[in-house]
């Protein structure tokens, strides 16, 4: 996690963003929770508990200068709310993939790429060139799956 803040550090000062102890708050939330995939209001109220005085306009500027910069990626589930996680290195930047159980809204992710084979059959099929996919599976997670 050291490490990750370093990196973050580093990007965030050849763009030019200042690092406030606000937005420092929030990026250690992020770092800290990134596999949570919150939403600026959740971000917002766990930044709360050290850093009483921060208000949610700040947690959403903050959150669309890290979009800008390029550091974080966004979830959008179609409930109306975006979700964001910290995305640094290459591997980073195809996204992985979400599994969203339908019952209790929790998110896990697939580390595995398996669509590459899928891309290249519809490649061969509609002579057309994929850049980049985006899947969400929706369905039950294991917990919801026993009841
Ligand atoms: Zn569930
Ligand atoms: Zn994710
Ligand atoms: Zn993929």
């Amino acid at each position: 996690m050291v490490n990750r803040m370093n990196i973050l550090k580093e990007k965030l000062k050849e763009t030019g963003f200042k690092i406030t102890p606000q937005r420092r708050a929030i990026i250690e939330i992020l770092l800290k929770n990134n596999k949570d995939h919150l939403s600026s209001e959740e971000i917002y109220d766990l930044v709360r508990v050290d850093c009483p005085e921060i208000g949610l306009a700040t947690v959403y500027r903050t959150m669309q200068l890290l979009d800008e910069i390029g550091v974080i990626s966004k979830l959008n589930l179609d409930d109306g709310c975006i979700r964001y996680e910290i995305s640094l290195n290459k591997e980073d930047t195809h996204h992985h993939h979400h599994l969203i159980c339908k019952n209790c809204g929790k998110i896990m992710e697939v580390k595995e790429d398996l669509l590459d084979s899928i891309e290249k059959e519809i490649q061969d099929l509609y002579k057309f060139k994929i850049l980049d996919h985006d899947v969400k599976f929706y369905g039950l997670c294991p917990k919801c799956n026993k009841r």
